[in-house]
Order: structure tokens, then sequence, then C-alpha cells
């Protein structure tokens, strides 16, 4: 392909591109104008992954990219099939993780002719991306891939978008013509001012109650080890955010995940190390946190620092790097005098006194395995038998909150979820990519596959579930439990449906929140001639469970497990998005 007195068809030169650059894995549905696309890319060695809709596509390219650190690629057709995948983007660049999607686009000399599945874009992408170009000619293509690649994951990671003109796809270019660069090397790991490190060590030094916040920007610069040296010299309390869970292994001694509200209320100094005070961080304002606060905070991003509350040190750079910093100067700073906050002070007698509280309420609410179940009986028998390296994805709202607090991670970037856009129906994009990830480095470090359990609401798992087709074709070893309480928050039971007869009663009856009652989910992994299982008991959601791990190394299975459609959250001390204020 390469011989340079040859010619190159468009299609070739986009898969030759997208292999020098290093991308793996491309995700997409194929139609016109790029089918010759993906068939070049198969030929040129990328993972293809054909999938059922470009909107799981779109998501699966930017989970590979969170776990990879490089980006995955989506490949569309034009107008509405690019239209689908913006979920994607949008979804990678709110997560600030990397991707690229490439479009194909209506033909050149047709443009504003009104020609099919014409769109504008270049234009619709700019703001889902970090870049978004068009090719103006065919020798230009390996640089736009190029910038592609380097821009989605330089700085803060992100999508970026490469349109493909459909006259360019089967056109000929001298191969002498094309100048494929090298691979782009790994994004340069920045450091922080070491003044503001020493700064950082002085504040931290003289607080009562700190708090180490570890998001999922720490757990994508792979900052377990520095961190982990970080809290356990100096006994600091640690709460992870939703996919920052893992970084620090959940049942790591000086996590105060179990008193989460408490201690984000009390603390005086804050170290976020890539997090956002957005709102899952209540914006780092009262009622949720003290007035005055002080905050030492690590990103990637300058434009992060002061968002909602001023940042007392701004520390930015790679949070690896920094936090070696910060080690450092610790050290330095005491001369290997070991500073640890007493586990008898008071900071650490009041997380633990609600550690324990809180883990008695759950405790009985998950021990209360009546029939139907509630979401904690659920997670408590899903839990006993999670094997502790798997990869969970987890979506629908109270299915992914109560999943978050009662199974643990223990490993770094192995749970994903609806993460910052609140974003649901990604479940399956996710697991797909998370279960090709699995095999790959399994591959590599010749290991059984670590298992991925994805723990869905029936409502999430209704937005992409034909993608178990997907899932089949490719003999995705994924275990999919779906916790079924008829509806979307919220069910109704098969009594109040069979109360209404006619059109009339269900149209004004059934509250928008209310889906078919217990729909029989588990026939759709039938369907394509892998195992379902339906339970409503613990005893046969736990032998389910074993069954399907137990097959998990060769194929995938679905559990349906019917809970309480009014099963919900316990008790919490903060209204869900409660208001935060100055
Ligand atoms: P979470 O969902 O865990 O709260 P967010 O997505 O809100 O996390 O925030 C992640 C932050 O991490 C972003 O502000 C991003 O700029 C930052 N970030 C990403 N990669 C790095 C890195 N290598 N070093 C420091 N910060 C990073």
């Amino acid at each position: 392909m390469t011989d340079l007195d040859e010619t190159m068809t468009g299609a070739e030169v986009i898969a030759h591109a997208l292999k020098t650059q290093g991308v793996e894995y491309v995700f997409g549905v194929v139609g016109v104008p790029v089918i010759e696309v993906g068939m070049a890319i198969q030929q040129a060695g990328i993972k293809y992954i054909g999938m059922r809709n470009e909107q799981s596509a779109s998501y699966a390219a930017g989970a590979i990219g969170y776990l990879t650190g490089k980006p995955g690629a989506c490949l569309v057709v034009s107008g509405p099939g690019l239209i689908h995948a913006l979920g994607g983007m949008a979804n990678a660049m709110v997560n600030c993780w990397p991707m690229i999607v490439l479009g194909g686009s209506s033909d050149n000399d047709q443009q504003s002719m009104g020609a099919f599945q014409e769109f504008p874009q270049v234009e619709a992408c700019r703001m889902y991306s970090k870049f978004s170009e068009k090719p103006t000619s065919m020798e230009i293509i390996p640089e736009i891939i190029e910038k592609a690649v380097r821009f989605s994951m330089y700085g803060r990671p992100g999508a970026c978008y490469v349109d493909i003109p459909g006259n360019f796809v089967n056109a000929q270019v001298k191969s002498k013509t094309l100048r494929f660069r090298g691979m782009c090397p790994p994004p340069p790991r920045s450091l922080s001012d070491p003044g503001d490190v020493e700064k950082a060590c002085r504040v931290l030094q003289s607080a009562k109650r700190p708090l180490v916040v570890v998001g999922k920007g720490a757990a994508y610069a792979g900052a377990h080890e520095e961190i982990k040296e970080l809290v356990e010299k100096h006994n600091f309390p640690f709460l992870p955010t939703p996919m920052g869970k893992g970084v620090l292994s959940d049942d790591h001694p000086l996590s105060v995940a179990a008193a989460r509200s408490r201690a984000l209320l009390n603390a005086d100094v804050i170290v976020l190390l890539g997090a956002r005070l957005n709102w899952q961080l209540h914006f780092g304002r009262t009622p949720r946190f003290q007035k005055n606060v002080k905050i030492i905070q690590v990103d990637i991003c300058p434009e992060e620092f002061h968002n909602n509350v001023p940042t007392t040190v701004a520390l930015l750079g790679d949070v690896r790097n920094v936090i070696k910093q910060l080690n450092e100067c610790y050290h330095k700073t005491y001369r290997g005098v070991s500073w640890k906050l007493p586990m008898k002070s008071e900071w650490w007698k009041t997380l633990q006194e609600k550690i324990n509280s809180n883990a008695k309420q759950t405790e009985d609410i998950a021990n209360d395995k009546s029939v139907p179940l509630n979401y904690y009986a659920v997670f408590d028998v899903l839990k006993k038998q999670l094997p502790k390296d798997c990869y969970i994805v987890s979506e629908g709202a109270n299915t992914m909150d109560i999943c978050r607090s009662t199974i643990p991670n223990y490993l770094p970037r192995h749970r994903l979820d609806a993460g910052t856009f609140g974003t649901m129906g990604l479940g399956l994009g996710f697991a797909i990519a998370a279960s090709l990830h699995a095999a790959d480095t399994a591959r590599k470090n010749g290991t059984e596959p670590e298992k991925v359990v994805c723990i869905q609401g029936d409502s999430a798992f209704g937005f992409s579930g034909m993608e178990l087709e997907t899932v089949c074709r490719y003999k995705l070893p994924i275990v999919f439990v779906v916790v079924n309480n008829n509806g979307i928050g919220q069910g109704a039971g098969k009594e109040f449906w069979e109360g209404l007869q006619t059109t009339d009663e269900i149209a004004v009856g059934a509250l928008p929140i209310f889906l078919s009652p217990n729909a029989r989910y588990e026939k759709v992994m039938e369907a394509f001639g892998e195992e379902g299982h339906y339970c409503e008991s613990a005893d046969q959601l736990a032998k389910a469970f074993q069954r399907c791990l137990s097959r998990s190394n060769q194929n995938p299975s679905l559990i349906n497990v019917m809970i309480d459609p009014s099963s919900s959250r316990k008790k919490q001390e903060f209204g869900w998005l409660t208001r935060s204020k100055m």
C-alpha cells in the first residue's frame, strides 16, 4: 500500500493515516459513502467493530479513549449518521476523553445543491469538539488525521471531527504526493510552579480537617501510586468521585466514601485531584461545603481554576507529576520526618462514626431479601460474587447511584458510568469497549481477561438494547444485569396495568415514567442465541449470576431481575441536586 509509485484510494489514505497514528479501534455503522473506508480500515489491521447505532458507536469510541489514553475512532455516514454520533462527542468532551469521529459527507461538487444527506457537518461538530475540519484535498488527509489524533489527547482531552467528502473515498491519489506523519507521541506531562507546590504544602500542613477528593482526571492520568503515597504518608481521609472510584481501592482504610456528605461539609482544606467543582461536587458551595473551605486544586486545564469558588492554591499540571512534586516537597521541607493526622483526632473520629452508622443502615436494607427485592438487596447478592478486578459499567439513576455506593471498585479506571454529562443509554457501548480492552490487555499480558459486568436500570437498557446483537455477534463475554423496576426512576406493578383497559385509560392513567410491567428483557439476549435469566428472588439471582460469571470466559448473558417498582435510595441528608448558595 505504501509503495510510492502506486496510487491509493481516499479510503486507503484514511485507513493508513489512522494506522500510522496508532488508532487501534474504530466503532461504526457503515453505509454510503463510507463503506469502503470501513473495509480499508479492516484491511489495514485496525479493529473495526460494526455497531447498530452511531450513538453507541460514539460512546464506545470515547470509552476506549478513557481506558487506553489513545483516541478511539467512530466512523459514520453523512447527515443523520453524524447527528447520532454527536451524543458521544458531547459525552467525550464533557468527560474530557480523547476520541475522533470520521463522518462521510456529500460530494464536494454537490455542496449546497441539496445533495443526499447534505448537512453542515463541520459546523455542527464545532460545538462538540476541540477540532473540526474538512480536508480540502486528498493529499492533506494524513495531516488532518494526525492533528485530530494529537488534539484529542493533548491539553485537556476531548473529541475531534474529520469530515470525509464522499467523492474522496474512491478517488485515486499518487502515493508519492502523500506525507504520512510519524505517530504522534503521547502528550507531554507538565509540572506545577515549585512556589505553588510549596504553598500547597503549607496550606495542607495547617489543615485541621483535610480531605483529598480523587476524580476521574486522576484515574485517566494513572496517578494511583502517587496519590496512595500522599494519603498514606499523612493519614489523609479521601473520597472518590463516581469514576474516581478504584484509583485507591474502595476498601482502603483511609476511604471516607461512606461519610461523603459529612466529609465534604466539614473539611477545612480540600485537595481536589482531577475533578471539577460542578454539580457532581455541589459547586463547592454551601450548604454542602464550609463557606471558607480552602481548595488546593490540581488540573491540567487552567480555565478550570476558580470556577464557582475561589481556588486557594492552583496547581496547574498533570496530576501524577504534581502529586509527585507535592510528595517530594513534603519530604524536603520536613526532612523526611513524617507528619500524620492522628487516627484519634476529632476529624477522624467524626468521619469514622458516620461511616459506621451509614454501614449499619445500608446493611439492614441489604439484608432484607423479601420479594419484590429492593436495590440494596440486589447489589448485595452481586457484590458477594463480583471478582475484584472486574470492570463495572453502570447507568440508570437509582441503579447507578446505589450501585456506586454499595459495590466496591478495587482498580483504577474500572468503573464507567453516566459521568459528568449524566448520559443515559451509554451502557452497552461502554461495556463493548471495556470488553475489547480487557481481551486485548489479557492477550498482551498472557493472562485471563478481566470480566465486564454491566448493571443497568430497565430504562437505561432500553436506549440501546439492540446493541446486544453486536455483543453476541462478536461473542463479547459481558454479563448484563437489568435491574427492572418497570419504569424511569419508579414504575408500577402488573396490577396497575391490568386495571387499565382502553387506550384512553392508558394515556390518562399511566404516568410518563412508567414502562411495561415485567418486560422480559432476557429474551432479547436469547433472540441472539445466548443465555437470558429472569429472576425475582435473591436465591434465583445468586444462582443465575454464578452461572453467568462462570460462562463469561466465552459467552455473554443477561439477567433480568425484577425489583419493587417503588424501591429507591435510602433516606439522604441532602436531596438530589440540592441547590447551592454562595
Ligand atoms: P469527576 O467526574 O471525577 O468529578 P471531572 O470530569 O469533573 O471529574 O473532572 C476531571 C478533571 O480532570 C478535568 O477538569 C480535567 O481537565 C482534569 N484532567 C484530565 N486529565 C488530567 C491530568 N492528566 N492531570 C490533571 N488533570 C487532568
